[in-house]
């Protein structure tokens, strides 16, 4: 595991600061430091799995722990209302570069639109 991997680690661990937005007893939810949308928070689970495929693999509870905190979030947020957007960057064509599985939680304004 490289340091940039061991990030979020030590972001739950209170030993990078983060502006901290909800906790529960599995998940954090902070906000990115270098936010793409008005809201932009990411979730991660407190035990480090490297994507969503191993997180899916070996604990699919703890996924939907991490996929209700980012309703949780949404809601803290006040974006419910208008919409929001829960993104998994996976592994290399994606662009993940922190290899702690985490959803992007985007929204707060109008996102460009991708898909069909
Ligand atoms: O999906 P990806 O791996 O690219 O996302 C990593 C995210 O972690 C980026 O959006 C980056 O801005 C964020 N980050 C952060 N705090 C750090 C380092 C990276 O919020 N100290």
């Amino acid at each position: 595991m490289s340091d940039a991997d061991e990030l979020f680690l030590k972001i739950i661990a209170r030993e990078i600061p983060a502006e901290i937005v909800h906790e529960t007893e599995t998940t954090l939810a902070f906000r990115d430091i270098a936010p793409q949308a008005r809201v932009h928070v990411l979730v991660v689970p407190k035990t480090r799995y490297r994507n969503l495929a191993e997180l899916a693999a070996a604990d699919p509870q703890l996924l939907a722990d991490v996929v209700a905190t980012c309703a949780t979030v949404a809601e803290k947020e006040g974006i419910t209302g208008s919409g929001y957007r829960v993104v998994f960057n996976t592994d290399s064509d994606a662009g993940q570069t922190v290899f702690h599985v985490h959803a992007h939680v985007l929204g707060g304004e109008p996102l460009a639109h991708f898909g069909g």
